[in-house]
């Protein structure tokens, strides 16, 4: 049920003070369901302790004490949500936040084909109105508004609004929740159509944001909104993808709850590519009758119920798939090193720190990585302490086998970079199981 102005916790504990952490256990007590409250009792996955996985260092800050944060997920056993405890404030996670999404090829051309394919079907025009939810630097939203569609973006981290408003998408810096929802209300300003990508899962007061869509939402209006989606997360052994920012976990049957406690019905669904799999839902009112619900719906809820998403026991051997995982990409990093093999990474993605920190993968087995986004080269992965460099680097030390961290790209990286079959180089990625591709 919704909590109204329920207050999300955020407990800060700081490894390296042992006396702190040692309180903050014993003062804590049992975690509950940021969804429902039932108290969460059933592990997921544990990865152990991982600094927060975008929290780049400079090489001053090396020999500084560095924050780790407990990555344990655990899953509701009544409304079947997967999820972390929050032990960071979105403030400290976005306060400098490094992720700049107009980097990646792929993902503007998922954004493009989103933009066309929404405006047909919905048929927005000159007189909607497109609203963004945490719209980064406007790499969306351009599409709209080459369209003449007026747009606005809703984006809490103050460094990459500029780089939004320059693409002239308007964008208003702040939380969105219950309250900026009432705000943009009192303005007079209602959604055609709201839209929510990759961020559903990194909000700690998940009632208070779907609360948000619905005040939001014009009677006739369409949320859309894609999250990794948690089945394919469990099948391809995708754990990497968990990191103190993403706090939810969804499956469809435990989204359509959430939404639906809310009065919004998901009307549609599609199963998308990217980030290794993810949903799109299609939300409006409940009592909207205009947008009848499709048998794509019906199909995935009936696929998920079937493969036990409502029942605790499939969540059980998860932990274990997560395990092998590692001894395997360990087991091909100790025969490349021991054969005299120089093996570096490709990418510095989020998804890459939770790998290398839960693996314990360091300079040891990987020399370097690159990344294209020239704010994080030159800077180190938390934790693990591996240098960020230009792609450059590459052509200049000829590795035997370049470890792609952010998989889901792979297709896209191994095009750009095929030259590394001049000399002989291999590209390797290590989920859902590592392989190294010839
Ligand atoms: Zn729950």
């Amino acid at each position: 049920m919704p909590m109204e102005g329920k207050e999300h916790k955020v407990a800060t504990i700081e490894i390296g003070n042992k006396e702190s952490l040692e309180l903050a256990k014993g003062n804590s007590t049992a975690p509950v369901c940021r969804f429902c409250d039932a108290p969460l009792k059933q592990t997921l996955v544990d990865l152990g302790m991982s600094p927060l996985c975008e929290s780049y260092l400079s090489e001053s800050e090396l020999n500084q004490r560095e924050a780790f944060y407990p990555l344990h997920v655990r899953v509701c056993g009544k409304c079947f949500l997967a999820q972390l405890e929050a032990y960071v404030s979105p403030e400290e996670i976005f306060s400098d936040y490094a992720y700049f999404s107009s980097y990646s090829d792929s993902w503007l051309a998922h954004a493009m084909k989103y933009a066309d394919q929404v405006t047909d079907r919905f048929a927005l025009n000159a007189g909607s109105l497109v609203v963004e939810l945490a719209s980064n630097d406007g790499y969306l939203l351009q599409y709209f508004v080459q369209k003449s569609i007026p747009v606005l973006g809703i984006e809490p981290a103050a460094n990459i609004a500029p780089f939004a408003e320059q693409k002239g998408v308007p964008t208003l810096v702040k939380f969105f929740g219950v309250r900026t929802a009432n705000e943009l209300l009192a303005q007079g300003k209602r959604a055609d159509l709201v839209l929510a990508n990759n961020v559903l899962a990194q909000v700690p007061d998940l009632n208070d944001f779907v609360g948000g869509i619905k005040i939001l939402l014009k009677e006739r209006g369409v949320a859309t909104i894609e999250f990794p989606h948690l089945m394919r997360l469990m099948e391809e052994n995708q754990f990497d993808t968990i990191y103190h920012e993403h706090f939810c976990y969804f499956s469809f049957i435990s989204a359509e709850k959430i939404f639906a406690a809310h009065g919004l019905t998901l009307f549609d669904v599609e199963e998308l590519k990217s980030h290794g799999g993810s949903l799109r839902i299609y939300g409006r009112h409940a009592n909207d009758s205009s947008k009848p619900v499709t048998a794509r719906v019906n199909e995935l809820r009936a696929r998920e119920l079937a493969a036990g998403f409502d029942k605790l026991s499939t969540y059980d051997s998860f932990a274990e798939q997560v395990k092998e995982t590692k001894r395997k990409l360990l087991a091909f990093l100790i025969e490349a090193k021991r054969a005299g093999k120089q093996v570096v990474g490709y990418g510095a993605p989020g998804k890459g720190n939770t790998l290398l920190n839960y693996c314990g993968i360091r300079e040891d087995f990987l020399d370097y990585t690159v990344d294209r986004s020239p704010h994080k080269q030159g800077k180190f992965l938390p934790g693990t302490h591996i240098p960020i460099h230009a792609p450059e680097r590459i052509r200049q030390t000829r590795p035997d086998y370049v470890l792609i961290l952010p998989w889901n790209l792979k297709d896209e990286i191994m095009k750009q970079h095929a030259y590394i079959r001049d000399w002989g180089g291999k590209f390797v990625t290590p989920i859902p199981a590592t392989q190294v591709h010839p």
